[in-house]
């Protein structure tokens, strides 16, 4: 499965609840409290009550997919790595209304800072944060949490962008829109995707959950070379106990 047949695959929480339960219970459904093999499912409450004791259980309990603590254990994972070489960044506007203005301040929209790896015809890991405006703070801030000391980084030289000159070696070049793919290719390649993932998925995502949406797409661009083990690494995870903590 690639990575996008496997974003179309788990798209609803009914997809990844119905692949949770096999997980879960390989052989059908079987009552943690009695071993009964029979239940009820209660479709108001999402649950499964035991035919015999009558106990309710869920196939997220004791999971990470409990609370919908998933995303914030994507972020988390992705968190402890620092971007290293030849870095692009820029920033961009996501989520709000589809309709209006367009660019920077258009209506809802929420900015983001964007940074990649770049490997010549190849992206490396990208690091994505929502910020509540792009100035020189909350770049340096970003360029402290997600990228090494030292590194060689690449912008159209937005003037916000230009701040971290003292602790990374910063390439700046101004850019007119048709020259941007020859000196920042990657990381529009990246806003475009995560563009595409916020409206196809969630249909324009809300500011209070933005940040984990970019966490889930993050995790899953960063996974992306190991792609056909991502839904079996995932979901053990998941139905193993394991807490955010120990990711
Ligand atoms: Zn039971």
């Amino acid at each position: 499965m690639s990575f996008f047949e496997w974003q179309a695959r788990f798209d609803t929480e009914e997809a990844c609840k119905d692949s949770l339960y096999t997980e879960k219970w390989p052989n059908g459904f079987q009552c943690p409290h009695c071993g009964h093999t029979h239940a009820h499912f209660l479709p108001s409450r999402g649950l499964y009550q035991c035919s015999s004791c009558h106990k309710q259980h869920s196939v997220t309990a004791e999971t990470v997919f409990h609370s919908a603590k998933l995303r914030k254990t994507m972020g988390h994972r992705d968190s402890l790595y620092r971007l290293t070489g030849h870095i692009e960044l820029d920033d961009a506007f996501v989520g709000g209304e589809q309709k209006g203005k367009r660019g920077r301040g258009a209506t809802g929209k929420k900015p983001i800072i964007v940074a990649c790896e770049s490997q010549g015809n190849r992206t490396g890991t990208i690091a994505i944060e929502a910020v509540g405006r792009i100035n020189h703070d909350t770049v340096d801030q970003f360029s402290k949490r997600k990228i090494m000391p030292e590194q060689s980084v690449y912008t159209d030289a937005f003037r916000g962008l230009t701040s971290f000159a003292n602790t990374q070696e910063h390439l700046s070049r101004v850019t007119p829109a048709e020259k941007v793919d020859e000196w920042v290719p990657w990381v529009h390649t990246v806003i475009s995707n995560l563009k595409r993932f916020l409206l196809g998925t969630f249909h324009g995502v809300k500011g209070k959950y933005l940040q984990e949406y970019i966490n889930e797409f993050c995790y899953r661009f960063n996974q992306r070379h190991g792609e056909s083990e991502i839904p079996a690494r995932l979901l053990v995870a998941c139905t193993t106990h394991l807490s955010v903590k120990s990711c």
